[in-house]
C-alpha cells in the first residue's frame, strides 16, 4: 500500500499538522508524524481541506461531447480541488432512466479523477408532465438520491406534489431549478434598470421567488426535504431564511458567479455573460454573501455549464445560457466570502464540502481530515494570485467570465481515495 505524508498543512485553516495517508485512508493525524516509506508533499502552511463536493455540475455526456465528457469535466473537478461531482439530468438521452445513470456512473469510476454521482430526472425527458422512473434509478448501481430537471422547472404543482412524497419513501431530495416559464418567456437578462435601458427582455425576481414560495410549502405539506437550486435574488433568501425558521426541510445552494457579478457586466453584450439564473443586482449579491455566511444557503454549488464556442461567440439574443466554473469555484468563493471576512476555511469546508455531501448523501464524501476517514482531500495555497487564462482549463469548454481576471487562490494537490489527481497544481 502507497503512504503519503502531507506534512505542515494548517487543516481547515486551522493548526499546522502532518496527515499521513496510506492506502485509500487517512492512517494518522498529528505533529512530527514519520515520513518513513512514504512520498512526502510539502504543504507549507497551505490549507489542507475535504474533497470538495459539487452538487450541481452539467457534464454534457452522453449527447454533447463537443462540450464535455465525464472524463473532461471530471479532470475539471479535480483541478478545481473536487473529489465528488452530481452530473445533472439534462443530457441526450436525459438521465431518466437506470441506463442512463448507470452509464454515467460508471463513466466516473473509470476514469478515476473524480467519482460521479448521477442525477435522475424528475419527469421523463424533462417535459414536465409525467414522472420519471425514480425508484429504479434510486435502485440502480447510480444509487441515485437527487432528482432534477434543471435547465427547466418543474412548474406543474401537481407533479411537484408527487415527487416530494415519493423521494419520501427513500430520503431522496428533488432539486428545483426556480423558474416560473410564463414570467420569463423570451427573457434575456436580469429585468432591472440595466435590461430597461438596453431593451432587452427582462427576468423578473418574481419568476424565482414564486416558485421557491410555492415548494417550501409544498415541502412542508408532504412533510419531504426540498433543495433549491442557484439562488439568485434578496428575496429568494427572505423565503428560504422565513421556511427554515419555520422548520421547513429545504436547503439552498448559491452560484459562484451569483456571489461575484452583476447585471452591469450585460451591457458589454458579451454572452460569457449570459447566465440561468441571470446575473443580479450589486443588492442581491451581497445579501446572497451574508446568507451563505449566517447559513441560510447552505452551499456553494458551481452549475459549471460547458458551451461550445460556436454557442457562446455569437450575438447576445442567440447564445446559450451557462458558464463553465468547476477550476474558478474555490477561488472565487476565496475573494468573495474569506477575503471579505464573511467565512473562514472551515467555513469553507461546511459550504462546498460537508454540506453538499450531506444533502446529495454522497458516501465517503466530505468526512472530516481525521484517522479512519477516505481519504479525500484537496491542498490549497490561498497566497497564490493568478490571473484567469482559459487556456489552462480541463475542462473542454472556455466559458469563463473570469478570462483576464485576478483571482486568489489555487488548488495544489487534490487526493481521490488517496490517490493523487492533481500533484502541484497540474493533472496526475
Ligand atoms: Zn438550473
Amino acid at each position: 500500500m502507497s503512504k503519503i505524508l502531507i506534512r505542515g498543512a494548517k487543516v481547515l485553516g486551522g493548526d499546522v499538522q502532518d496527515v499521513l495517508i496510506n492506502g485509500e485512508t487517512i492512517a494518522e493525524v498529528g505533529t512530527g508524524l514519520s515520513a518513513e516509506g512514504a512520498t512526502v508533499v510539502e504543504a507549507d502552511g497551505q490549507i489542507l481541506l475535504p474533497g470538495l463536493v459539487d452538487l450541481h455540475t452539467h457534464l454534457r455526456e452522453p449527447g454533447r461531447e463537443d462540450s464535455e465528457t465525464v472524463l473532461t469535466g471530471t479532470r475539471a473537478a479535480a483541478s478545481g480541488g473536487y473529489t465528488a461531482v452530481f452530473a445533472m439530468a439534462n443530457t441526450h438521452p436525459v438521465a431518466d432512466t437506470a441506463g442512463v445513470v448507470e452509464q454515467v456512473y460508471r463513466l466516473g469510476r473509470e476514469h478515476g479523477y473524480c467519482d460521479v454521482q448521477p442525477i435522475g430526472a424528475v419527469t421523463v425527458g424533462l417535459e414536465g408532465k409525467k414522472l420519471a422512473e425514480l425508484g429504479a434509478m434510486h435502485d440502480s448501481a447510480a444509487g441515485v438520491t437527487v432528482f432534477s430537471d434543471d435547465g427547466k422547472c418543474v412548474d406543474d404543482a401537481v407533479i411537484m406534489r408527487r415527487a416530494l412524497e415519493y423521494v419520501k419513501a427513500f430520503g431522496g431530495v428533488v432539486a428545483q431549478h426556480a423558474q416560473e416559464p410564463r414570467l420569463t418567456e423570451g427573457a434575456q437578462m436580469n429585468e432591472g434598470v440595466v435590461s430597461a435601458e438596453l431593451g432587452l427582455g427582462g427576468w423578473p425576481a418574481v419568476a424565482e421567488e414564486s416558485i421557491i414560495a410555492r415548494d417550501v410549502l409544498l415541502a412542508e405539506h408532504v412533510g419531504s426535504r426540498v433543495h433549491i437550486c442557484h439562488l439568485s435574488t434578496a428575496g429568494s433568501v427572505e423565503i428560504v431564511r422565513w421556511a427554515k425558521s419555520r422548520g421547513i426541510d429545504v436547503t439552498a445552494e448559491v452560484t459562484p458567479h451569483h456571489l461575484l457579478l452583476t447585471d452591469e457586466l450585460v451591457r458589454s453584450y458579451d454572452p460569457v455573460y449570459k447566465v440561468n439564473p441571470p446575473l443580479r443586482t450589486e443588492k442581491d449579491v451581497l445579501a446572497l454573501r451574508e446568507a451563505l455566511a449566517d447559513g441560510t444557503i447552505d452551499i456553494v454549488a458551481t452549475d459549471h455549464a460547458p458551451h461550445p464556442h460556436e454557442d457562446k461567440d455569437c450575438e447576445w439574443a442567440a447564445a446559450a445560457m451557462g458558464m463553465v466554473g468547476l477550476e474558478t469555484a474555490l477561488s472565487v468563493v476565496q475573494q468573495t466570502m474569506v477575503e471579505t471576512g464573511l467565512l473562514d476555511w472551515a467555513g469553507v469546508a461546511d459550504r462546498m464540502s460537508f454540506a453538499p455531501a450531506r444533502i446529495g448523501r454522497a458516501k465517503g464524501h466530505g468526512r472530516p481530515v481525521s484517522a479512519g476517514e477516505p481519504a479525500n482531500l484537496t491542498l490549497v495555497d490561498p497566497a497564490y494570485r493568478g490571473v484567469v487564462d482559459p487556456a489552462d482549463f480541463a475542462s473542454r469548454s472556455r466559458n469563463t467570465p473570469y478570462e483576464g481576471r485576478e483571482l486568489p487562490g489555487r488548488v495544489t494537490h487534490t487526493f481521490l481515495r488517496g490517490r493523487a489527481t492533481v500533484v502541484d497544481g497540474k493533472l496526475a
